[in-house]
């Protein structure tokens, strides 16, 4: 089944962040078109995903194929690979996506993903580590 653009969300990148948010949306009922180039990964979301294809996403005429520009929301979660990072981001504003999130590991990533026009920058690790701050200092509460 192929995924209607309206409503749904492309998601580039399906480590364990990237899959995890395109489960959480289709939990919540959002219908998500994957992309990896990992074959290995793209037969495990098999039938879990609105649509998951083994695809590279720094190709243009690969993202144009699967009709990536008629998306309005996007989601880069290449993290290591920052150039693959940076090329999918770059094709994704290029084709004018409206909304575009995009994963950084680093504060130099991050900081090129917004030059780049990026509107949502996260940075998981360090988002959830000032999460987990707060969690720990109100569970602490409870023993002292
Ligand atoms: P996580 O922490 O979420 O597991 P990560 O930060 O380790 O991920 P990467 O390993 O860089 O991030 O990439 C996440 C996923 O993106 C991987 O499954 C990888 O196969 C995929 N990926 C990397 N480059 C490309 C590309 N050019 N096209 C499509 N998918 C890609």
């Amino acid at each position: 089944r192929r995924v209607a653009a309206a409503d749904s969300v492309v998601v580039i990148g399906l480590g364990r962040f990237g899959t995890a948010l395109a489960l959480e949306l289709m939990a919540q009922g959002t219908e998500v078109l994957g992309i990896d180039d990992d074959p290995a990964i793209v037969q495990s979301l098999n039938g879990h995903l609105t649509q998951v294809v083994r695809a590279d996403a720094t190709s243009e005429a690969a993202l144009r194929q699967l009709s990536v520009p008629d998306f309005d929301r996007a989601v880069v979660a290449i993290g290591i690979d920052v150039e693959a990072s940076l090329l999918a981001t770059s094709l994704l504003l290029r084709f004018g996506i409206e909304h575009v999130w995009a994963k950084a590991l680093t504060t130099p990533h991050g900081e090129i993903l917004a030059q780049l026009g990026v509107p949502h920058v996260v940075y998981p690790e360090a988002e959830m580590g000032r999460r987990l701050a707060h969690l720990v200092r109100g569970s602490m509460k409870d023993y002292v």
